[in-house]
């Protein structure tokens, strides 16, 4: 028996990157699925392409995290389609980097917009449903920018935001059956660092090369290395376990 037999899990940014990843790999586990994502088109494509067994549903759903009444509209949506809801991931994410005095104020506002106010009115929507059930996993993505990286005042500072929020939302929401933790990865190969590398004007493969080498296990992450870690913190064998970040980053953190 799968581990997520009879949930239900909303990721956000779910179409591509770390977010299929986690949705492919929950789904793999007997979860039924709602893709959240900008497009609801690609949301749809991306639900369309999960495996599915006995009793498992998927669906696409078009919504921008940022709007408070959209991100409501998705959690009833994901509960009247697939019978309930048991798992939220606030995957979605963005980055509009540059040094501090080339950053424009909606640089800031859309990193803050999509990453923090994303998490808080996802989650707060969600926690309706999980409180009256006694049970829910929230699990944010955070990431090493947390702990500062240049160009990025506006990510980093959201990501560090993010790790306060699972801690307090962690002491608040115990009480009543729901973890809620965050992973902080170090570099994953998707669109988000392919478009680094082409800002920087860098070959892909050469800059998945050089971030390689700043790791002790020499090689970039993959969405599987994310999705393996969620599937356990979004599991009941994590169920002692709130209010943490782990960082999933080949070492990059020690060195
Ligand atoms: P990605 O490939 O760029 O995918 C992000 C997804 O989020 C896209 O499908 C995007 O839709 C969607 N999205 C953006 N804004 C949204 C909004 N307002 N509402 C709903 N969906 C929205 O990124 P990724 O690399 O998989 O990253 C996923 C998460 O992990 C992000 O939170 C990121 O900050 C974090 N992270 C990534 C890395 C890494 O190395 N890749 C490292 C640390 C942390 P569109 O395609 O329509 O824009």
């Amino acid at each position: 028996m799968g581990r997520y037999e009879g949930r239900v899990a909303i990721i956000t940014g779910g179409a591509r990157g770390i977010g299929f990843g986690i949705a492919t790999r929950f789904a793999e586990e007997g979860a039924s699925i709602a893709v959240v994502d900008l497009d609801e088109t690609a949301a749809a494509e991306a639900a369309a392409k999960l495996p599915t067994g006995d009793g498992q549903k998927h669906t696409g759903i078009g919504c921008d995290v940022s709007d408070g009444e959209a991100a409501t509209a998705a959690v009833e949506r994901t509960v009247s389609e697939l019978g309930g809801v048991h798992v939220l991931v606030n995957n979605a994410g963005i980055t509009r980097d540059n040094l501090l005095f080339k950053m424009t104020e909606q640089d800031w506002d859309l990193v803050m917009g999509v990453h923090l106010k994303g998490a808080f009115n996802m989650t707060k929507a969600a926690q309706k449903h999980f409180t009256e059930q006694k049970l829910g996993k929230v699990l944010c993505l955070s990431s090493v920018s947390a702990l500062g990286n240049r160009g990025q005042a506006n990510y980093s500072a959201a990501k560090m935001g993010i790790q306060g929020f699972v801690r307090t939302l962690g002491i608040e929401l115990g009480p009543y059956g729901i973890n809620v933790n965050a992973i902080a990865p170090g570099f994953i190969a998707t669109e988000m660092t392919d478009a680094t590398a082409a800002r920087l004007k860098m070959d892909v493969d050469k800059f998945r090369e050089l971030n390689a080498e700043h790791n002790p296990v020499k090689r970039v992450g993959f969405p599987e290395d994310i999705a393996a870690a969620a599937a356990f913190l979004c599991s009941d064998e994590s169920s002692y376990i709130t209010g943490q970040t782990l960082y999933v980053d080949g070492g990059s953190t020690l060195v």
